[in-house]
């Protein structure tokens, strides 16, 4: 499995990513340690050097595959490629915002492909005036919508981070076909995210809140926010 991933951080709009690599036990964090660096983007052999040079951890290809792709491997059985993304927004308390995204990229990709994940503005972006995000779905046709960077963008105006996901995948539907999900942040920390995707596993966690909420599509977290204001008002 070829592996993708970046970080960008809103301050200094310090960033730094690693594509089609193989090998790394965890990608974002050599691509957290590239924002100190320059290049900025590394790819394949030259990203698992930095890697190696710079003592990351290192592991075979079959340690990243989930426990019932492994049975299927020990019995010599086809392995069913099932690559996943996992995508953080966070923000600190001074301030600061922060998106990273990290992917198996799609299921059957050939060698060298690339998709958004670690492409800034496309797979994350984040900007200290409005916000930060990152996305999944499909890159091919996240890239020409340059989808977190649209995202960002459409938090200006104290906009609430939920109604610009929502607009941010209403544009990706006009513009182009395929599916495609995005979790946004402002500096305040209000949490917004939306998929055109039949589902999006989700988890935030504020300040205000004792355990995090956690969703597999956004219509269950409009449901519970109904049974809330239902018990409220009881
Ligand atoms: N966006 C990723 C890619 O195209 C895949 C995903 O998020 O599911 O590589």
């Amino acid at each position: 499995m070829y592996l993708d991933a970046a970080m960008i951080e809103s301050k200094t709009l310090a960033w730094g990513g690693v594509v089609a690599v193989r090998g790394l036990s965890h990608p974002i964090s050599v691509a957290r340690k590239i924002m100190e660096e320059k290049p900025r983007l590394l790819a394949s052999e030259g990203a698992e050097r930095f890697a190696r040079d710079h003592g990351f951890q290192m592991c075979k290809p079959t340690d990243l595959i989930d426990y019932e792709q492994r049975q299927h491997f020990e019995k010599q059985e086809a392995v069913i490629d099932r690559p996943a993304t996992v995508g953080c927004v966070a923000l600190d308390a001074n301030g600061i915002l922060v998106a990273g995204t990290s992917t198996g990229g799609v299921a059957n990709q050939p060698p060298g492909r690339v998709g958004d994940s670690a492409l800034v503005g496309c797979g994350l972006y984040a900007d200290g005036q409005l916000g930060a995000c990152s996305t999944t779905g499909d890159g091919e046709s996240i890239i020409p919508v340059v989808l977190a960077k649209t995202a960002v963008d459409l938090l200006s105006g104290d906009r609430h981070p939920d109604e610009a996901a929502q607009m941010a995948s209403e544009i990706f539907k006009q513009k182009v076909t395929g599916e495609a999900g995005c979790i946004l942040l402002d500096p305040q920390g209000r949490v917004g995210w939306a998929h055109n995707s039949q589902g999006m596993a989700v988890a935030y966690i504020t300040s205000a809140m004792d355990k995090p909420a956690v969703f597999t599509r956004k219509e269950s977290e409009l449901y519970s926010q109904k049974d809330l204001l239902v018990s409220r008002s009881n």
